[in-house]
């Protein structure tokens, strides 16, 4: 039987997802309780104030592209606690991972709205922000601000799209945030690639013959490669624009898996590509990056649709 796209992921599945990949992946095994808790967390966070549109409104949003996520409100009360949550937890690993605390509730209490409208757009920016901010290294912020913002926007998409069908949809950036990609999945019965919005985690499908970064279609310059063992996770780049991202390949995992764990869960992807010469078209700072950050150039517009 198709899954419906989207599916969202409970937090059992979640779990489970965690639980496995810890298996599989040493690395992830020694972030695996405190990738749990994160996820819990998340999951704690409850969304308020998200109208679901009529069906019709939705169609129309899918076909002509215009930003879904126009009116999210947050209850600050409850993102100001979920911050400090998550701010306690990393402190408590011990790995000084965050040396000012303060700073980074200040941060986020006082760009709240800017960030609802913009992280999606321009997250690299928002890291650059932040760490000038905090002092958090670059890796640190944009998993911080992934942590932050996740639960929020995904109540904002799953109560706006449910489980309703996005196929209308064909652009190369999420429906719902506008997010560029940064993994996908390729569909165990049918090999179709079903992207997942990292921010929101909407899901959409994209053809698999074309770089949703620069449109190239051309066979010769689209290519991926996986590590050695690792035919599960694939590194699709594109030597047009020379971006990347990482796409799952259900049939040789043998189950669809839980994108937003198995990309935390291989982030060592994403250093070799950068290793390799390609950056992330989704721009998200994931790795420790050598030198100064560089200045990527980002846009808020959403991508075309068609
Ligand atoms: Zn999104
Ligand atoms: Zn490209």
């Amino acid at each position: 039987m198709k899954r419906p796209i989207p599916s969202w992921a409970s937090l059992d599945e979640i779990r489970a997802e965690v639980r496995q990949c810890a298996k599989e992946r040493p690395e992830f095994k020694k972030v695996e309780n405190l990738v749990l808790r994160i996820f819990t967390l998340q999951e704690e966070v409850r969304m308020k104030g998200i109208l679901r549109p009529e069906d019709e409104d939705l169609k129309q949003s899918l076909r002509q592209g215009t930003a879904l996520l126009g009116d999210l409100c947050l209850d600050l009360e409850v993102f100001a606690r979920h911050v400090e949550a998550l701010v306690n937890l990393l402190d408590s690993t011990g790995a000084q991972v965050v040396p000012a605390p303060e700073l980074v509730l200040e941060f986020f209490q006082a760009h709240v709205d800017q960030l609802v409208d913009g992280l999606a757009g321009a997250p690299r920016a928002w890291v650059k922000r932040l760490h000038e901010s905090t002092g958090l290294s670059p890796d640190v912020a944009q998993f911080l601000l992934w942590a932050v913002m996740h639960p929020f926007f995904r109540g904002a998409a799953r109560s706006i799209i449910g489980d309703r069908d996005t196929h209308l949809w064909s652009g190369s950036t999420c429906p719902v945030c506008a997010a560029k990609p940064h993994m996908g999945q390729l569909r165990e019965n049918d090999g179709l690639r079903v992207m997942e919005c990292w921010l929101c985690a909407a899901q959409w499908e994209y053809p698999r013959i074309r770089c949703p970064f620069c449109g190239n279609e051309d066979q010769e310059t689209l290519g991926f490669f996986h590590l050695e063992g690792d035919e599960g996770c694939r590194v699709q780049v594109c030597d047009s624009c020379k971006r990347y991202l990482k796409v799952f390949d259900a049939r040789v995992l043998d189950r669809e898996v839980v994108l937003s764990v198995q990309h935390l869960a291989t982030l060592g992807h994403d250093a070799v590509a950068r290793e390799e010469g390609y950056l992330p078209g989704s721009s998200l700072v994931l790795v420790p990056e050598i030198g100064e950050m560089e200045e990527v150039e980002e846009t808020t517009e959403r991508g075309e649709n068609g």
